[in-house]
C-alpha cells in the first residue's frame, strides 16, 4: 500500500488497525502532503516503533525519480519510474517573477492521440496512470526540491479526458489533501467532445484549455487525427455550451506552425472562429525537435498572428519558450518512455 495518495480516513483505518491511535494518521497526513517529506525517518514526531510498522506493511511513494535535469531558465524535468518499469514525464517552471511554480504532470503513458506535430505521439499509448502515479509526480517534485507547487497543468504526456476518472480523482486530491486552488489547475484536451460535455456536467471550477491550433477544419484535421472524428464546428459548439454552462471562460491554445497555421488567413480564421466563443488565446511558438519536420514561426508572423486576435477583441499570451535546451518545452516530453 502506498502512503502518498491515501486520505486522511484512510490513515485513520490503517492506524486503528494496526494498534496505533488515530492521531498518528493526521501527524503522517501532514507530512505528506503539507511537507512532502520523502522518508519515514524524516516524520520526526512519530515514534521509532510507528516508524518501523510503516516502513514493514507500506511503501511511501511507488513511483521514482529516474532522472532529472536543469535547464538555464531553472526550469526542470522530472523523469519518472513507474511500478512496472514505465516512464513518464513532468515539468517544473516558475513564471515571472512571482512565487508562483507551475508544474506540468503527465496523466498516461504516451498519447493515443497521434497530434503531427507532437513529440510524445511518436511514442504510441500505452496506458493510463492510475490516481497514485498522477498526484505521486506533485509529491516527488515538493520532495526533491523543497518547494510548494502552487499551479498544476494537465499538459504533460497524454489526454487527460481520456483518463476522465482518474484525473478527476487526482484533482481531488490536489485540492483537498494538496491545498492547491481549483482555479490554479488547468486541463488541457484536444478536443474529446464527449468527455468535455460530461466535464461539463460535473461541478468542474478548473480552467479548461483547448488545443485548437487552427481556424478551420480543413487545417486541423491534417495536423490533429482526432479532428476526423469530432469536427471543428462541433467541438466549438461543444465548448460554447461548455462556457454557458460552468460560467467559466477557456482557454484557446494555438501552437503556431511555420505554413502550416501561422498566415493571416489562419489568424483571421481563428479570430472569426472563437469570436462567440468566451475564452482567452494562449499562442505557443513551435518547439522544434530533430524527429519533426516541422518548423517554429518567424517572430514577425507571431506578433501578427497576436495582432490580429488582440484587434478582434480577445486577450492573448504568447507562451515563453520555457526548458527548450532539455526538451522540456512543450510537446517535447518523450525521453526514454519505453523500457
Ligand atoms: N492531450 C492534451 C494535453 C497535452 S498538452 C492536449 O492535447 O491538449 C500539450 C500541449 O502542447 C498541447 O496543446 C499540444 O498540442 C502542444 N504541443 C505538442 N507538441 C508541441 C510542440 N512541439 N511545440 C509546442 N507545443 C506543442
Amino acid at each position: 500500500m502506498d502512503i502518498v495518495g491515501k486520505n486522511l480516513q484512510e490513515l485513520e483505518e490503517f492506524m486503528l488497525a494496526n494498534d496505533q491511535s488515530k492521531f498518528r494518521a493526521k501527524q503522517v497526513y501532514n507530512w505528506v502532503y503539507l511537507k512532502s517529506v520523502s522518508t519515514y525517518d524524516e516524520m520526526t514526531d512519530l515514534p521509532i516503533q510507528t516508524r518501523e510498522l510503516l516502513k514493514e506493511k507500506t511503501t511511501l511513494c511507488s513511483i521514482s525519480i529516474k532522472d532529472k535535469q536543469v535547464s538555464k531558465d531553472g526550469t526542470m524535468k522530472f523523469l519518472f519510474e513507474l511500478k512496472d518499469g514505465n516512464f513518464a514525464e513532468a515539468v517544473l517552471m516558475r513564471f515571472d517573477n512571482r512565487a508562483n511554480l507551475t508544474a506540468c504532470i503527465s496523466t498516461q503513458v504516451g498519447c493515443p492521440m497521434g497530434c503531427e506535430f507532437c513529440a510524445t505521439a511518436k511514442l504510441g499509448f500505452k496506458r493510463n496512470l492510475d490516481v497514485d502515479e498522477i498526484i505521486q509526480q506533485i509529491f516527488l517534485i515538493q520532495a526533491d526540491t523543497g518547494l510548494k507547487v502552487t499551479n498544476i497543468v494537465y499538459m504533460g504526456q497524454g489526454e487527460p479526458l481520456l483518463n476522465f476518472d482518474n484525473l478527476i480523482g487526482s484533482i481531488k486530491i490536489f485540492r483537498e489533501q494538496f491545498q492547491i486552488g481549483a482555479r490554479r489547475i488547468t486541463v488541457s484536451t484536444c478536443g474529446v467532445i464527449p468527455q468535455i460535455n460530461k466535464l461539463a456536467d460535473l461541478d468542474f471550477q478548473s480552467t479548461l484549455a483547448i488545443s485548437l491550433h487552427a481556424g478551420d477544419q480543413e487545417t486541423r484535421a491534417k495536423i490533429m487525427p482526432v479532428a476526423k472524428k469530432y469536427g471543428f464546428e462541433e467541438l466549438l459548439s461543444c465548448l460554447k455550451k461548455y462556457t454557458e454552462k460552468t460560467g467559466r471562460r477557456v482557454t484557446v491554445e494555438y501552437v503556431l506552425i511555420k505554413d502550416v497555421n501561422d498566415g493571416l488567413e489562419d489568424a483571421k480564421n481563428l479570430a472569426y472562429a472563437i469570436s462567440k466563443l468566451k475564452s482567452n488565446v494562449n499562442l505557443i511558438v513551435y518547439n522544434q525537435n530533430e524527429k519533426s519536420n516541422f518548423k517554429k514561426p518567424s517572430k514577425e508572423n507571431v506578433m501578427k498572428f497576436k495582432y490580429i486576435l488582440e484587434a478582434s477583441g480577445k486577450k492573448v499570451t504568447v507562451r515563453l519558450e520555457r526548458g527548450a535546451d532539455i526538451d522540456a518545452a512543450c510537446g517535447q516530453l518523450a525521453s526514454k518512455a519505453k523500457k
